[in-house]
Order: structure tokens, then C-alpha cells, then sequence
């Protein structure tokens, strides 16, 4: 096995192993560059990151806590639980983390304009809610059928004042809006910024979303080691692009006793076609700007994914995870949606969190978990966002039907 640097990066500062770098149209060549060298220049800029760090703190509500789940512990029988609660961040999930960063870098370039992708809504509203704080220009891509399946956060962008696009191209879901974002900012980059919402696409977009989601496990480093006086035995996220998964897993990569588990949807299972497990059953391929794992069919085009989670609902992962996953540095499970129903229903009777659905993949491996394991042993995990937004698709999984 190789050894693994800072930041897992290996051959050059591109790429992950064989997995990144930045196949992207001649159009947006330099542009990219100019992101970089922006990049380069202020991610160690003392002012950069004290008006970051000022942000997070005072407007997005850091640090999280880390929250002992005692009651989860004890029904369990096994490890003790610590939440990393990303859900009380405000617009309600880590993703302000990233925008906040992104977006501070397009006012340092100088951009008016910030655009993006959404799937369920979740980095929609928190990048018309950055864009409305900066008092820039905001303009969303979201695919048609999740425009309707959303329709609340699709106003909430508006009332933000950000204009929402309907994207009719392809499965009219995130992928799409993906592509139509990208095919956008090739258009007009001279005021444009794209700010883009995981830790996928051309270099160097997962590292920029790998440096500003890490306030996450440099937070919960710290927490632990006051709470406990020790590093834990595992952190455990979900994995939908891999953003809050990367920040989660960030200041443990070099700790070797540390075991990092990411969880993605297996939608109605791994086996079978209605799945979104990238790292389980995808190959190796190019996609968004990307060499990384895909969920594709023999000759390279994009399967359709499935689950219940829209957040999770990606054919791609990033590119590190891809790395992690082959160095085993990582391990990747899949969690059905039955089981991600089970603990949302779980967490919220025996916590009192409603966590998003999203989430609940990484709390019903936790579920599974923690008991075979004894309870000297310290398990992390990290709730991503809350759950108001599904609990009437859930309660529709259960056959109620409540009046959205
Ligand atoms: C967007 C989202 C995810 C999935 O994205 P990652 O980049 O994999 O973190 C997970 N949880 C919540 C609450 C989200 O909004």
C-alpha cells in the first residue's frame, strides 16, 4: 500500500492516484486555471481565513456540536455514539461549509454571478442564501422532475432572489443540471463563478470542497479528544458525491487506528438496477470533468441511478473516495432504503433528531455497528443535514398521506 500524504493526493497536485485531473472543454481551460491560481493563492491567506472562519462561526452557527447520543449508546448495547450535528447549521445541512468558501473566493476574483446545480435543493438554497448575503447575482440549474418534486425548495431559492432554471435535457435530474450549469459558465465566465456543491468535478473543485468541508473533522478531532481524551475508533458519513463524507473523514486520514466508513445508497438494493452504490458497482470513467468510479453501462454511458435519498442520488462519487476505497484506506457499504426509513424513524424516537434521509444512511450502518463493538470503543457520525424537508415522502413510504 502506498503511503498516503496529506490530502491523499499522489502523482501531482491533479490527481488521486489514477482517479481526477480535469477533462473539461478547451472553453473552460484557462478559466479553471484562474480558479486554481486564485485557490493557490488564498487557502493559507491569513485574511481569506479569518473572514471564512468569521462566517462560519457567526453566520452559519459553528462550531457544530458534537453530541454524546446516550440513549442510542445504551438501547444498542455496544460502542458510544457522538453525532456531528451538520443539521444545525443554518439553511440546515454542512453544504453552507463549501458555498461560504466558494463563494468568498468568486468575490476575491472578482465575480458578480454565482451559478450552480441542485438536486433535492439543499446546495440551491445555500447558494442563493450566500449569494444574497454577498449581494451577488444567483442563477440555479435544477433538473425538471426534482424542480417538481421540491417545489418548496424552488421557491425558497426564489425568495432568496435567485432565479431558478428548469433543466429538460436527459433524466431531468442532477446530472443534468450538473451538465446544464457547466454548459453555462462555458458561456460567460468573465462575472461568473460555478460553485459547485460536492467533492466531484475537474480539479480543483474537490479539493476546494475537501479544504472547506474539513472544518467539520477538525472540529470533531478537537471535540472528541475534550469529551474523551482520545481519537475515535471510527467515523462513519453518507456518500453522495462525497462532500461532507471528505470533511468528515479529512483530519483522520493519516490517524491509521482510525476507520473511516462511508455510506451509499444501495437504493432498493446493490443488486439490483434501482441503486445509486457508485463505489460498490460502478467502473472506472469520466464524467463531470472527472476520471472516478460511475455507475455505466458498457460503453460508457451513465446508467440511471435510484434511491430514496435525492441528495445521495448521484452516478459519480469524488475522487478521493474513489482513492480511499482503493487504497482501503476506506471501506464503502450500501444501506438500502429501507434501512436508511428504519433509522430515521429510529433517531428520531430515541434522540429526538429528525435527521435527513441522507443522514439515516450513516446512522443505519451506526445502527449496525455499534453493537459488535465494545463499548470502550468510540464510533463518529456525522448527521449531515435535518430532515424537515422528507418527512412527507417518508411518511408516503409508509403509506400515509400527508397535505404538503
Ligand atoms: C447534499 C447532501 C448530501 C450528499 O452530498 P455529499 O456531497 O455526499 O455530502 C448528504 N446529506 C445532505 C443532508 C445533503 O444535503
Amino acid at each position: 500500500m502506498e503511503e498516503i500524504k496529506s490530502k491523499n493526493k499522489t502523482d501531482d497536485s491533479r490527481h488521486y492516484g489514477e482517479f481526477g485531473g480535469q477533462y473539461i472543454p478547451e472553453t473552460l481551460v484557462n478559466e479553471l486555471h484562474r480558479v486554481s491560481d486564485a485557490y493557490n493563492k488564498y487557502k493559507d491567506d491569513p485574511a481569506f481565513l479569518k473572514e471564512f472562519h468569521d462566517l462560519l462561526n457567526n453566520y452559519a452557527n459553528r462550531p457544530s456540536l458534537l453530541y454524546y447520543a446516550r440513549q442510542m449508546t445504551e438501547d444498542l448495547g455496544g460502542a458510544k455514539i457522538y453525532l456531528k450535528r451538520e443539521d444545525l447549521n443554518h439553511t440546515g445541512a454542512h453544504k453552507i461549509n463549501n458555498v461560504l468558501g466558494q463563494a468568498l473566493i468568486a468575490k476575491r476574483m472578482g465575480k458578480t454571478r454565482l451559478i450552480a446545480e441542485t438536486g433535492a435543493g439543499q446546495h440551491g438554497v445555500a447558494t442563493a442564501t450566500i449569494a444574497a448575503l454577498f449581494n451577488m447575482d444567483c442563477e440555479i440549474f435544477m433538473g425538471k422532475k426534482d424542480t417538481e418534486r421540491q417545489k418548496l425548495n424552488v421557491y425558497r431559492m426564489q425568495l432568496l432572489g435567485a432565479k431558478v432554471h428548469t433543466v429538460t435535457n436527459g433524466s431531468m435530474v442532477l446530472k443534468d443540471a450538473v451538465n446544464a450549469a457547466m454548459q453555462e459558465w462555458t458561456k460567460r465566465v468573465d462575472d461568473t463563478f460555478y460553485v459547485l456543491g460536492s467533492a466531484v468535478g475537474p480539479y480543483p473543485y474537490p479539493e476546494m470542497v475537501h479544504d472547506f468541508q474539513s472544518v467539520i473533522s477538525k472540529e470533531s478531532k478537537q471535540q472528541i479528544l475534550e469529551a474523551e481524551g482520545r481519537l475515535p475508533d471510527a467515523i462513519v458519513a453518507c456518500v453522495g458525491g462525497g462532500s461532507n463524507a471528505i470533511g468528515s473523514f479529512a483530519e483522520y486520514i493519516n490517524d491509521k487506528n482510525v476507520q473511516l466508513i462511508g455510506c451509499e445508497a444501495a437504493g432498493k438494493g446493490v443488486d439490483t438496477d434501482q441503486t445509486a452504490a457508485t463505489i460498490e458497482r460502478g467502473s472506472v470513467g469520466i464524467f463531470h470533468g472527472m476520471k472516478s468510479l460511475f455507475l455505466q453501462n458498457d460503453d460508457g454511458q451513465i446508467d440511471k441511478v435510484y434511491s430514496i435519498s435525492a441528495g445521495l442520488d448521484y452516478p459519480g462519487v469524488g475522487p478521493e473516495h474513489a482513492r480511499l476505497a482503493e487504497l482501503k484506506r476506506a471501506k464503502y457499504v450500501g444501506i438500502t432504503d429501507d434501512e436508511a426509513v428504519d433509522a430515521f424513524e429510529y433517531i428520531a424516537k430515541t434522540e429526538g433528531i429528525i435527521a435527513a434521509i441522507e443522514s439515516c444512511h450513516a446512522l443505519a450502518y451506526v445502527m449496525k455497528l455499534a453493537p459488535t463493538m465494545g463499548k470502550d470503543k468510540i464510533i463518529i457520525c456525522t448527521v449531515s443535514g435535518r430532515g424537515d424537508k422528507d418527512v412527507a415522502s417518508i411518511a408516503k413510504y409508509r403509506g400515509v398521506n400527508i397535505d404538503e
